[in-house]
């Protein structure tokens, strides 16, 4: 990617970005997050297909942010969740630069959002085969096995919230399972409190949620939690007359038409 670390020294030689947000060699043949300040850095810039962890996550954090304007490497799901931020009035052009890596690994810079939004709405989000057919699955199941099935999914989850840490749509300053005054969610590990985390986590990302599968990838017990924002996209594109995210006009939860349904409510 010479071509991402040639732009990327000039952007910081020119003093057009503060930093540069992209991926670096880390251990055991995986990369990780590098912040690049100063030009001579910029030779540490890698992209390759280990690069899957969404940089969008850090788009949001008060420590990045304020060292200035940003440059982020950005892959098709980075990018969506660009412009869903920028929808929820999290980045902007002023504080923002995207360094765009298109599907077949090209180099496309973006003179500004607008151009980032036209060039992902060229693809649509496609859930992969292997987890459409567990979706499937779960779904041709009676409703018993479907809630036993998440019980036993869910049970491990030990709440370390990585899943969170790299969530780029997850950036509330305080969690609501960060609350213990009043404690909404129980603190343990246990049956009720994990499904009230990632029922609570899945809802709030509904019509958000870009499908990156940063939070499926960050979790170190493998669970399958993006199928429960997988779902919920699914849902929302089949009821919502064909609704996807990263549409900086629109928002799922926040529109209404009068003659939505209301049949969901008993
Ligand atoms: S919920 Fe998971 S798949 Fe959806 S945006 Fe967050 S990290 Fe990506
Ligand atoms: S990363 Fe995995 S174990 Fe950690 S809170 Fe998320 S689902 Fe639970």
């Amino acid at each position: 990617m010479d071509d991402l670390r040639k732009r990327a020294k000039e952007l910081l030689e020119a003093s057009a970005v503060k930093v540069v947000i992209g991926y670096e060699n880390g251990t055991e043949n995986k990369t990780r997050a590098i912040f690049v300040e100063k030009p001579e850095d910029t030779g540490k810039l890698i992209f390759d297909s280990r690069c899957i962890m969404n940089l969008a996550s850090y788009l949001t954090k008060h420590e990045v942010k304020n060292k200035g304007k940003m440059a982020v490497t950005a892959t098709l799901p980075v990018m969506r969740a660009i412009i869903q931020l920028a929808s929820e009035f999290q980045v902007n052009d002023s504080n923002l630069l995207v360094l765009g890596i298109t599907p077949e690994s090209k180099l496309i810079e973006f003179k500004d959002l607008a151009e980032v939004e036209s060039f992902v709405h060229k693809y649509q989000i496609e859930i992969d085969v292997r987890n459409k057919e567990m979706l499937d699955k779960i779904d041709k199941m009676p409703a018993s096995e479907r809630w036993n099935f998440w019980i036993k999914e869910l049970a491990p989850c030990f709440k370390c919230y990585a899943c969170r840490a790299a969530c780029p749509m997850c950036y509330c300053h305080r969690c609501t399972v960060d609350f213990n005054q009043p404690q909404w969610i129980p603190v343990p590990s246990h049956e009720l409190g994990n499904l009230e985390w990632h029922i609570m986590r899945a809802v709030h990302l509904a019509g958000r949620c870009v499908d990156c599968d940063a939070c499926y990838n960050a979790c170190p017990l493998a669970i399958p939690l993006n199928l429960l924002t997988k779902r919920m996209l699914i849902d929302a594109k089949e009821h919502f007359g064909g609704y996807q995210p990263a549409i900086k006009a629109e928002h799922l939860m926040s529109t209404y038409k009068p003659d939505d349904k209301e049949n969901f409510i008993l």
